[in-house]
This record gives C-alpha cells, sequence and structure tokens, in this order.
C-alpha cells in the first residue's frame, strides 16, 4: 500500500506533510501535491499534519483514480521537501467539492 494526496489538496497547498516525511517521497504541482507511491514507505507520519484531511491511506475505497494521479505526476513533478508558502487564498477553498473537475493542473509549480 501507500499513502496519496487526494483531492482535497487542490488549491490548499498547505505543505504542512512534506517537513515530516521521513523519505522525501512528496512532489509539487502548480496547485497540489502528490505521494511517489514507489517511495512512501506507509508510515502514516503525513496524514494528521494535512489541514485539509488530503493524505489518505489506499487502503480506503474509491482511491484509484487518486493512485493514478500520484503515481503519473510524481515522475513529472519536482521533489519538495521544505513547506512553501501557500497560496492566500488555500483557506477559501478548503472544503470546496469537485476541485479536480474545476482546477486541478498537470503543470510543474510556476516558481520551478
Ligand atoms: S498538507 Fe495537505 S493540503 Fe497541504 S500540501 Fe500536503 S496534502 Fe496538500
Ligand atoms: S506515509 Fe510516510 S513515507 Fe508516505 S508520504 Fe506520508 S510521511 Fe512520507
Amino acid at each position: 500500500m501507500t499513502y496519496v494526496v487526494t483531492e482535497a489538496c487542490i488549491k490548499c497547498k498547505y505543505m504542512d506533510c512534506v517537513e515530516v516525511c521521513p523519505v522525501d517521497c512528496f512532489y509539487e504541482g502548480d496547485n497540489m501535491l502528490v505521494i511517489n507511491p514507489d517511495e512512501c514507505i506507509d508510515c502514516g507520519v503525513c496524514e494528521p499534519e494535512c489541514p485539509a484531511e488530503a493524505i489518505l491511506p489506499d487502503t480506503e475505497d474509491g482511491l484509484a483514480k487518486w493512485l493514478e494521479v500520484n503515481a503519473k505526476y510524481a515522475e513529472v513533478w519536482p521533489n519538495i521537501t521544505e513547506k512553501g508558502e501557500p497560496p492566500a487564498d488555500a483557506d477559501d477553498f478548503k472544503d470546496v467539492e469537485n476541485k479536480f473537475e474545476k482546477f486541478f493542473s498537470p503543470e510543474p509549480p510556476k516558481s520551478a
């Protein structure tokens, strides 16, 4: 198994998770992060750190799509190990639904 970052991260991107991961397996996109399933050691440390509750174990139902998104974009987005500045409007998007359809960006971070 692995942990995966899910929809709640999109446009929130608080990045509290990256600081605690012992194997630095988070990767940064324009408006969300993903976990590399091949590198994650399933320690679970990141899960309670996420203010948006976006990180889930892939043993939960309905996460096949998110496992795919995490695996795919961990290959193309840059690694992130230090917390950056979250978007100024992150809190406005915390409980918004269907963020993948509305806002998902396949682009790497603009600063990269
Ligand atoms: S802490 Fe949660 S919302 Fe923030 S970047 Fe990590 S997974 Fe995304
Ligand atoms: S479960 Fe552990 S190894 Fe996997 S992403 Fe979270 S902190 Fe990193």
